[in-house]
């Protein structure tokens, strides 16, 4: 059995298009960690075309957020798993303040709480084109970027040769919609985690290897 108290319990916080689902792949590529992202989670039920899946992409494709208490129970459901106990990365989760409550009501539970939560910085004004220019690969789920990271082939994912797709709420209007969302609803918990002291604020307008570098240095 490992002991609960070395193991990185990770939440990663920044509005969206700051680069949080990049940096989970490439930490979870380096230390073998657990990634749990909700939006993938979602994403995926409504691939599916579960009831969850049907009633969360009304909201999705509008840019809004799925209610409380249908994404509490999926993450509390994904906490509950035994795979959890190797150290985890919480990527778009919590987003709101009675997310983050119930969160750490969960964790007491289990008697594993956060270790760290990253908070990745973006000049609000830098992040309509990161995420209207994302394109993410049908195939393997790489990320790439018309402009900041493009593939060889237009279309083509580099790592498996998958087609490339633009995600519903990466369009213009969408993304408008959830930078609003985003400031009313999930900035608040800057504070919540200032008070907790576990908060780490990475500069993350910058490549993505200097941002992981300043990761892996505020997780030491
Ligand atoms: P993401 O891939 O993290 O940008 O999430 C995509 C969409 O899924 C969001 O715009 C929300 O509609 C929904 N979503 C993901 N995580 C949450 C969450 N923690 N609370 C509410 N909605 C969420």
């Amino acid at each position: 059995m490992t002991d609960a108290r070395e193991q990185l319990r990770l939440v990663l916080l920044g509005p969206p298009g700051a680069g949080k689902g990049t940096q989970a792949k490439m930490l979870v590529e380096q230390q073998g960690l657990l990634h749990i992202s909700t939006g993938d989670m979602l994403r995926e039920q409504v691939q599916a075309g579960s009831d969850l899946g049907v009633q969360a992409k009304q909201f999705m494709d509008g840019g809004k957020l799925v209610p409380d208490e249908l994404i509490i129970a999926m993450v509390e459901l994904r906490l509950g798993r035994p795979d959890v106990a190797r150290g985890w990365i919480l990527d778009g989760f919590p987003r709101t303040l009675p997310q983050a409550e119930a969160l750490d009501q969960t964790l007491a539970r289990l008697g594993a709480g956060l270790s760290h939560v990253a908070f990745f910085g973006v000049p609000q004004e830098n992040l309509v084109a990161r995420l209207t220019g994302r394109r993410t690969c049908g195939g393997c789920g790489a990320i790439w970027h018309l402009t900041f990271k493009p593939t060889r082939t237009e279309g083509v994912c580099d790592t498996c040769g998958g087609e490339l797709k633009q995600r519903a709420d990466d369009r213009r209007e969408a993304v408008e919609k959830r930078q609003e969302v985003y400031t009313a609803q999930t900035a608040p918990l800057l504070d919540y985690y200032q008070g907790h002291g576990i908060l780490a604020e990475i500069d993350a307008d910058q490549p993505p290897q200097g941002v992981f570098t300043a990761l892996v240095a505020a997780l030491k």
